[in-house]
């Protein structure tokens, strides 16, 4: 197959390159349904059967394997649990040749060799910024084109085709993936070259696990000093305290019914995935050298409260955590 350009790919859906769309989780499963309504060509891979009939029922073309799906495909698009998943897939593992890493299955080429030269490699996982720009750099060494385009939005986003993408790549690369990735989203910024986009994900999820455990604690203050949850929202949410965590995600039910704590705390955005995300945000703020001290006390209020019960709540949910422990609290101890 000979090289897809840039103009290429920028064509109008019917006109651009097949897309094997590896990864048809709660994300990756809505976002090539999207695609293809849009009359974008997809076949979809997974290594989960389930996974797999889903996305057949949403009316998705599968493959039975991931060279079958990379075959002859313009773009690989990849929505993956991690970074070592999609550098695992990328790579394959020693083992059988001809065919790709799968966990519990020794594989042989990756997806990367299996792919035609010229090949665009888009990853919309989350990751390590460090893993990204490998997976960048292995793609474009191995004669491919690389994007690394993270979301925010959630699965409902995804299904609405309203996510934000956050975009590393190259100018040209961003212009080529930018039609697709419309058709996905509602908000796609380009934040630089290679793993810039996982880095914008990363430190806006940082600024948000930190917001919305200083709003819970000022709630439980407020509460303990014998404010209304209402009195404060109304102040804060029109002075300094502002911000998303209270505005949109208000952990308190009442000041804002769309908002998880209504619902008893269903996600929303899981405390799982916050857990995860402060974690890649702690991994960068050591390999950087940054002398945070809010970000890595976040990362370990999460891993606990994912731990200890949060994992499938949504992450505003941590201030029935803090409730409960200021309880157990003597006061006037610290
Ligand atoms: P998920 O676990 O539901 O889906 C991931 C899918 O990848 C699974 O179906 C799994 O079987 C498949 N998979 C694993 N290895 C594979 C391989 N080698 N080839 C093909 N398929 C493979 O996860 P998700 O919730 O869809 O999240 C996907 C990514 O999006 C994660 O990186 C997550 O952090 C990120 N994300 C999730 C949300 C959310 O709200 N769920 C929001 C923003 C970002």
């Amino acid at each position: 197959m000979s090289e897809p350009s840039p103009t290429e790919l920028a064509q109008p859906a019917a006109q651009t390159g097949p897309i094997a769309f590896l990864g048809l989780g709660h994300m990756g499963g809505p976002m090539a349904v999207n695609l293809v309504k849009a009359g974008y060509t997809v076949t979809g891979y997974d290594v989960v059967p389930a996974a797999l009939e889903a996305a057949r029922a949403h009316g998705i073309a599968t493959a039975d394997t991931a060279a079958e799906a990379v075959a002859g495909a313009a773009v690989v698009l990849t929505m993956l649990p991690s970074g070592k998943h999609l550098l695992d897939a990328y790579r394959g593992a020693p083992g059988e040749p001809g065919q790709l890493s799968q966990p519990g299955k020794p594989g042989g080429a990756g997806l990367l060799a299996a792919a035609a030269p010229g090949t665009m490699f888009l990853d919309c996982s989350t990751i390590n910024v460090d893993e990204a720009r490998e997976a960048s750099a292995l793609a474009v060494e191995a004669g491919h084109r690389a994007v690394d385009a993270p979301v925010s939005g959630g699965v409902v986003g995804a299904e609405a085709g309203t996510l934000t993408f956050m975009v590393g790549a190259t100018d040209e690369d961003f212009e080529a993936v930018k039609p697709m990735l419309e058709v996905m989203g509602k908000r796609v910024v380009h934040c630089g070259g290679h793993g810039a986009g996982q880095a914008a994900k990363i430190c806006n999820n940082m600024i948000l696990g930190v917001s919305m455990i200083a709003v819970s604690e000022a709630f439980v203050l407020g509460e303990k000093l014998g404010l209304t949850h209402q009195a404060l929202f109304d102040v804060a949410s029109a002075a300094s305290g502002q911000c998303w965590a209270l505005t949109t995600n208000c952990p308190v039910p009442g000041p804002v019914p769309t908002s998880p704590a209504n619902r008893d705390y269903q996600p929303g955005f899981a405390g799982a995935l916050m857990a995860k995300d402060l974690k890649l945000a702690l991994n960068a703020l050591e390999s950087t050298g940054v002398a945070a001290r809010l970000g890595p006390l976040a990362s370990e209020i999460y891993d606990t409260f994912a731990a200890e019960g949060g994992a499938g709540r949504d992450f505003s949910g941590i201030i029935t955590d803090i409730r409960d422990k200021s309880e157990q609290q003597p006061r006037g101890q610290a």
